[in-house]
Protein backbone atom coordinates (compact mmCIF):
# COMPACT_ATOMS: atom_id res chain seq x y z
CA UNK A 1 0.00 0.00 0.00
CA UNK A 2 0.95 3.56 -1.11
CA UNK A 3 0.34 5.96 2.36
CA UNK A 4 1.08 9.58 1.98
CA UNK A 5 0.20 12.64 3.59
CA UNK A 6 0.10 15.86 1.20
CA UNK A 7 1.20 18.60 3.59
CA UNK A 8 1.67 22.04 2.81
CA UNK A 9 -0.04 25.58 4.15
CA UNK A 10 -3.10 26.51 2.80
CA UNK A 11 -3.31 27.42 -0.97
CA UNK A 12 -0.36 25.17 -1.11
CA UNK A 13 -2.35 23.48 -4.15
CA UNK A 14 -2.96 20.23 -2.17
CA UNK A 15 -6.67 19.96 -3.52
CA UNK A 16 -5.91 20.26 -7.03
CA UNK A 17 -2.48 17.59 -7.04
CA UNK A 18 -3.91 15.30 -5.01
CA UNK A 19 -7.02 14.71 -7.62
CA UNK A 20 -3.96 13.96 -10.00
CA UNK A 21 -2.36 11.28 -7.71
CA UNK A 22 -5.24 9.76 -6.65
CA UNK A 23 -5.71 9.25 -10.48
CA UNK A 24 -2.29 7.57 -10.90
CA UNK A 25 -1.95 6.17 -8.05
CA UNK A 26 -5.60 4.54 -7.29
CA UNK A 27 -5.21 5.81 -3.86
CA UNK A 28 -8.12 6.69 -1.55
CA UNK A 29 -8.42 9.88 -1.13
CA UNK A 30 -9.22 11.60 2.30
CA UNK A 31 -9.31 15.25 2.98
CA UNK A 32 -10.36 16.55 6.05
CA UNK A 33 -10.95 20.27 4.52
CA UNK A 34 -13.75 18.88 2.10
CA UNK A 35 -15.28 16.14 4.77
CA UNK A 36 -15.83 19.13 7.18
CA UNK A 37 -17.57 21.09 4.44
CA UNK A 38 -19.87 18.10 3.49
CA UNK A 39 -21.13 18.36 6.93
CA UNK A 40 -21.44 21.94 7.07
CA UNK A 41 -23.49 21.60 3.96
CA UNK A 42 -25.81 18.93 5.19
CA UNK A 43 -27.20 21.29 7.39
CA UNK A 44 -26.36 19.17 10.98
CA UNK A 45 -26.03 20.24 14.41
CA UNK A 46 -22.20 19.12 14.20
CA UNK A 47 -22.05 20.69 10.62
CA UNK A 48 -23.21 24.14 12.83
CA UNK A 49 -20.86 23.25 15.08
CA UNK A 50 -17.84 22.52 12.64
CA UNK A 51 -18.76 25.51 10.85
CA UNK A 52 -18.03 27.80 13.85
CA UNK A 53 -14.50 26.90 14.62
CA UNK A 54 -14.08 26.82 10.75
CA UNK A 55 -15.28 30.36 9.35
CA UNK A 56 -13.10 31.96 12.37
CA UNK A 57 -9.70 29.70 10.52
CA UNK A 58 -9.16 28.03 13.90
CA UNK A 59 -8.59 23.80 13.68
CA UNK A 60 -11.38 21.52 14.92
CA UNK A 61 -10.67 19.04 18.03
CA UNK A 62 -8.66 16.12 16.83
CA UNK A 63 -10.97 13.61 18.25
CA UNK A 64 -13.71 14.74 15.59
CA UNK A 65 -10.93 14.39 12.66
CA UNK A 66 -10.31 10.70 13.81
CA UNK A 67 -13.74 9.91 13.38
CA UNK A 68 -14.54 11.18 9.98
CA UNK A 69 -11.10 9.33 8.99
CA UNK A 70 -12.61 6.21 10.82
CA UNK A 71 -15.54 6.30 9.24
CA UNK A 72 -14.00 7.01 5.30
CA UNK A 73 -11.45 3.98 5.59
CA UNK A 74 -14.10 1.45 7.83
CA UNK A 75 -16.43 2.09 4.33
CA UNK A 76 -13.37 1.63 1.58
CA UNK A 77 -11.22 -1.67 2.95
CA UNK A 78 -10.38 -2.25 0.33
CA UNK A 79 -8.33 0.97 -1.15
CA UNK A 80 -4.83 0.16 -2.51
CA UNK A 81 -3.32 3.01 -0.11
CA UNK A 82 -4.63 6.57 1.15
CA UNK A 83 -4.00 9.90 0.24
CA UNK A 84 -4.05 12.24 2.86
CA UNK A 85 -5.16 15.96 2.54
CA UNK A 86 -4.60 18.33 5.36
CA UNK A 87 -4.14 16.09 7.82
CA UNK A 88 -2.09 15.03 9.48
CA UNK A 89 -2.20 18.98 10.93
CA UNK A 90 -0.70 19.13 14.33
CA UNK A 91 1.77 16.82 16.29
CA UNK A 92 -1.31 14.79 18.53
CA UNK A 93 -2.23 14.31 15.02
CA UNK A 94 0.84 12.85 13.48
CA UNK A 95 1.19 10.47 16.45
CA UNK A 96 -2.49 9.54 15.96
CA UNK A 97 -1.41 9.21 12.43
CA UNK A 98 1.30 6.26 13.24
CA UNK A 99 -1.41 4.39 15.17
CA UNK A 100 -3.47 4.34 12.37
CA UNK A 101 -1.05 2.74 10.06
CA UNK A 102 -0.17 0.17 12.71
CA UNK A 103 -3.27 -0.69 13.33
CA UNK A 104 -3.87 -1.32 9.29
CA UNK A 105 -0.93 -3.22 9.54
CA UNK A 106 0.39 -1.13 6.85
CA UNK A 107 2.96 1.02 6.24
CA UNK A 108 3.56 5.05 5.86
CA UNK A 109 6.02 6.52 2.90
CA UNK A 110 5.68 10.07 4.24
CA UNK A 111 5.17 13.24 4.15
CA UNK A 112 5.04 15.21 0.46
CA UNK A 113 5.62 18.99 1.39
CA UNK A 114 4.19 21.73 -1.02
CA UNK A 115 6.71 24.88 -0.70
CA UNK A 116 5.13 27.90 -1.67
CA UNK A 117 6.23 31.92 -0.62
CA UNK A 118 3.61 33.12 1.88
CA UNK A 119 2.84 36.37 -0.33
CA UNK A 120 2.03 34.05 -3.56
CA UNK A 121 -0.32 32.25 -0.73
CA UNK A 122 -2.17 35.03 0.14
CA UNK A 123 -2.90 36.09 -3.38
CA UNK A 124 -3.85 32.56 -4.76
CA UNK A 125 -6.58 32.50 -1.54
CA UNK A 126 -7.64 35.93 -2.04
CA UNK A 127 -8.42 34.77 -5.82
CA UNK A 128 -9.66 31.12 -4.54
CA UNK A 129 -12.50 33.34 -2.16
CA UNK A 130 -13.53 35.44 -5.50
CA UNK A 131 -15.28 32.04 -7.08
CA UNK A 132 -15.19 29.24 -3.93
CA UNK A 133 -17.52 30.75 -1.51
CA UNK A 134 -15.75 29.40 0.83
CA UNK A 135 -15.99 31.49 3.92
CA UNK A 136 -12.67 30.79 5.03
CA UNK A 137 -11.34 32.34 1.40
CA UNK A 138 -11.99 36.19 2.88
CA UNK A 139 -8.05 38.19 4.12
CA UNK A 140 -8.51 38.63 7.73
CA UNK A 141 -9.68 34.84 7.87
CA UNK A 142 -6.79 33.50 5.23
CA UNK A 143 -4.32 35.34 7.65
CA UNK A 144 -5.97 33.37 10.94
CA UNK A 145 -5.58 30.50 8.67
CA UNK A 146 -1.90 30.90 8.35
CA UNK A 147 -0.85 32.06 11.51
CA UNK A 148 -2.74 28.41 12.88
CA UNK A 149 -0.39 26.48 9.97
CA UNK A 150 2.88 27.97 11.22
CA UNK A 151 1.49 27.59 15.21
CA UNK A 152 0.30 24.43 15.15
CA UNK A 153 1.16 22.79 11.63
CA UNK A 154 4.71 23.39 11.04
CA UNK A 155 5.74 21.43 13.85
CA UNK A 156 4.45 18.42 11.60
CA UNK A 157 6.89 19.14 9.37
CA UNK A 158 9.82 19.16 11.81
CA UNK A 159 8.45 15.78 13.39
CA UNK A 160 8.72 13.66 10.34
CA UNK A 161 11.82 15.95 8.80
CA UNK A 162 13.58 14.06 12.09
CA UNK A 163 12.13 10.84 10.92
CA UNK A 164 13.34 11.14 7.25
CA UNK A 165 10.39 11.13 5.19
CA UNK A 166 9.54 14.25 4.67
CA UNK A 167 10.12 15.30 1.35
CA UNK A 168 9.44 19.14 0.04
CA UNK A 169 8.46 19.97 -3.19
CA UNK A 170 8.51 23.14 -4.83
CA UNK A 171 5.05 24.23 -5.09
CA UNK A 172 5.50 27.13 -7.72
CA UNK A 173 5.36 26.60 -11.47
CA UNK A 174 2.65 25.37 -14.16
CA UNK A 175 0.26 22.31 -12.34
CA UNK A 176 2.55 19.64 -14.65
CA UNK A 177 5.55 20.78 -13.37
CA UNK A 178 4.74 20.27 -9.98
CA UNK A 179 2.83 17.19 -10.26
CA UNK A 180 5.92 15.65 -11.87
CA UNK A 181 8.14 16.83 -9.21
CA UNK A 182 5.68 14.99 -6.45
CA UNK A 183 5.61 12.27 -8.80
CA UNK A 184 9.73 12.13 -8.96
CA UNK A 185 9.52 12.26 -5.14
CA UNK A 186 7.44 9.05 -4.44
CA UNK A 187 9.31 7.27 -7.10
CA UNK A 188 12.59 7.49 -5.53
CA UNK A 189 11.34 7.15 -2.02
CA UNK A 190 9.25 4.21 -2.42
CA UNK A 191 9.90 0.75 -3.50
CA UNK A 192 6.97 1.00 -6.29
CA UNK A 193 8.96 1.39 -10.29
P1 LIG B 1 -6.76 24.83 3.69
O1 LIG B 1 -5.61 23.87 3.68
O2 LIG B 1 -6.86 25.62 2.44
O3 LIG B 1 -6.85 25.67 4.93
P2 LIG B 1 -8.67 22.67 4.16
O4 LIG B 1 -9.79 22.41 3.21
O5 LIG B 1 -7.61 21.62 4.29
O6 LIG B 1 -8.10 24.05 3.67
O7 LIG B 1 -9.25 22.97 5.61
C1 LIG B 1 -10.23 23.94 5.86
C2 LIG B 1 -10.45 24.10 7.37
O8 LIG B 1 -10.93 22.86 7.92
C3 LIG B 1 -9.20 24.40 8.19
O9 LIG B 1 -8.91 25.78 8.23
C4 LIG B 1 -9.59 23.85 9.57
O10 LIG B 1 -10.46 24.73 10.22
C5 LIG B 1 -10.39 22.61 9.24
N1 LIG B 1 -9.53 21.39 9.17
C6 LIG B 1 -9.21 20.68 8.04
N2 LIG B 1 -8.42 19.63 8.35
C7 LIG B 1 -8.21 19.67 9.68
C8 LIG B 1 -7.48 18.87 10.60
N3 LIG B 1 -6.77 17.79 10.20
N4 LIG B 1 -7.50 19.20 11.92
C9 LIG B 1 -8.20 20.26 12.35
N5 LIG B 1 -8.93 21.07 11.55
C10 LIG B 1 -8.94 20.79 10.22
Amino acid sequence: MLNIALFGPPGAGKGTQSERLIAKYGLLYISTGDMLRKEIASGSDLGKEINEVTSQGHLVSDDLIMRIIRKTINSNPHAKGILFDGFPRTLSQAKLLESLIEELHTRFFGVLSLEVPRQELIERLINRGKVSGRSDDREDVILERLKEYEAKTLPVAEYFEKKGNYYPVNGTGSLDEIFERLVAQIEKHSNLQ
